[in-house]
């Protein structure tokens, strides 16, 4: 992508609506516009960065055997009474009415849409286990909408539902999407901690909560420092393996990690003093087990082998994929701007040219540019007519992890300049070198 053709729209001031410092930089990126309280436009940078995080859950999700579907934002309330949560809800929920005066909503969350789905089309045990999701915009009239899309009023989340015979069953479809959303959070160069906490308005008692530390979190946090050491990495998992997963889930959560919900500070006490901590962290993510609490009210029964019928075990697991931009951006940045982790970033690399319209410096960056795209690696080409300062500013406020600088003086000596976002430090090498050395890193970022 050239720039001269692209839109990016950033800002050289701060905005002063900005208190934190993933919205300041979401906003002088050029990546969001606010259009109300907590309602955004995702701008052409923020959107591709959307997109790779949702690719990235779908991902994990179809590996762990989840199944992806779409339900509507708007839905009937006659299903929420059902479950007894119109009322319950609160003014949370956007309420709205149609020409019929027919009461409507936009979606805060979907169990039962979903559980209207599997009363529907299933009624026996040999079509379980089952795990449907998908990722839609969701709406909550929250209170007091801030941060940007960290705290949002519309905002995209992952919502996915298990359908089980026992709790056995549930529970290991639980302990899936824990070890899955691990991974998840891991490809997008996060430490997200499983955290136990309570449960809400979704109901049940086996909850958890991903939080990612971060000073502006909204939670507080307390924890043993030797769970922030975990990694899942790159070990192979059979999602089929109940015990496996189950193996995986204890090594994660042994270790004291609780929000303050459920925080209990006899038990914090026994962890050695080195290592408890207390902090705050922001919420990426959260699964619940909760048996057969819509199930049972909406009439979801399964008969079973020996020919009972039973209401169907079932859990909800959400990921905030909006969120996940500010979430990432509070763990990665400076005060220059963004440093994207390679698995997010919204372009692998950035070609910066030196002196735009020197014919052997342009020809050079197209060169690359066409060497990049061959390896499917598509670069942001800095074709304006600008200075060197002005181009590593947007460089670095924008975040792409790696960039090459072509310059004439470097081309006379057959080199062009990589540089590390991260890190800052620079290497000469020749253009198609440069070209190998990113297609290897991103070779381990797939
Ligand atoms: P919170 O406690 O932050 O209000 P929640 O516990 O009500 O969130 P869940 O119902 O667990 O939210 O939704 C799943 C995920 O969706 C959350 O873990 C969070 O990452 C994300 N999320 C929830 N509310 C918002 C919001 N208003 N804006 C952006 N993301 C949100
Ligand atoms: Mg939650």
């Amino acid at each position: 992508m050239r720039l001269t053709r692209y839109f990016l729209p950033v800002l050289k001031e701060n905005p002063a609506e900005a208190q934190i410092v993933s919205h300041r930089f979401m906003l002088r990126a050029g990546m969001i516009k606010q259009q109300a309280a907590g309602i955004y436009s995702w701008l052409p940078l923020g959107y591709r960065v959307l997109r790779r995080i949702e690719q990235i859950v779908h991902e994990e999700q179809q590996r762990a055997g989840h199944i992806p579907l779409l339900m509507p934002t708007l839905q009937p309330a006659d299903l929420w009474r059902e479950s007894g949560r119109y009322d319950d809800y609160g003014q949370e929920m956007l309420r709205i009415k149609d020409r019929h005066e027919r009461d409507m909503l936009y979606g805060p969350t979907n169990e039962e849409m979903i559980t209207d789905i599997f009363r529907a089309n299933v009624s026996s045990y040999k079509d379980l286990p089952l795990t449907l999701y998908h990722i839609q915009w969701k709406f909550r009239d929250e209170m007091r909408p801030r941060f940007g899309v960290m705290r949002g009023r519309e905002f995209l989340m992952k919502d996915g539902y298990n359908f089980d015979l026992d709790r056995d069953a549930a529970l290991h479809a639980y302990n899936r999407h824990m070890v899955s959303y691990l991974r998840t959070y891991e490809r997008m160069g996060l430490t997200a901690i499983p955290m136990r906490a309570a449960s809400g308005p979704i109901g049940g008692d086996n909850t958890h909560e991903f939080l990612v530390l971060a000073s502006t979190g909204e939670s507080e946090v307390f924890y043993d420092d030797r769970v922030t050491a975990l990694k899942l990495g790159a070990r192979e998992i059979d999602y089929d393996d109940r015990a496996q997963v189950a193996k995986v889930c204890e090594e994660f959560t042994t270790l004291y990690a609780r929000t303050d919900e459920t925080h209990d500070g006899a038990v914090f006490d026994q962890v050695p003093e080195a290592h408890r901590k207390v902090a705050r962290g922001i919420e990426v993510g959260q699964i619940f087990y909760f048996g057969t609490k819509y199930s049972e009210a909406m009439g979801a029964t399964v008969t079973t082998p020996d020919g009972a019928k039973v209401p169907v075990e079932m859990g909800s697991h959400g990921i905030g994929v909006s969120r996940l931009l500010g979430a990432i951006i509070e763990a990665s940045h400076d005060e220059k701007g963004i440093i994207w982790p390679e698995g997010v970033t919204p372009f692998p690399v950035g070609i910066v040219n030196l002196k735009q319209g020197d014919a052997a410096a342009d020809a050079a960056c197209e060169a690359l540019e066409k060497a990049l795209l061959a390896k499917g690696l598509e670069p942001l080409y800095d074709d304006r007519d600008e200075r060197a300062g002005a181009k590593f500013a947007t460089m670095d406020l924008i975040g792409l992890p790696w960039r090459i600088t072509v310059g004439p003086r470097g081309l006379a000596n057959g080199v062009v300049e990589l540089t590390s976002r991260r890190t800052g430090e620079s290497e000469e090498m020749s253009p198609e070198a440069a070209v190998a050395k990113v297609a290897e890193i991103y070779a381990a970022h797939p």
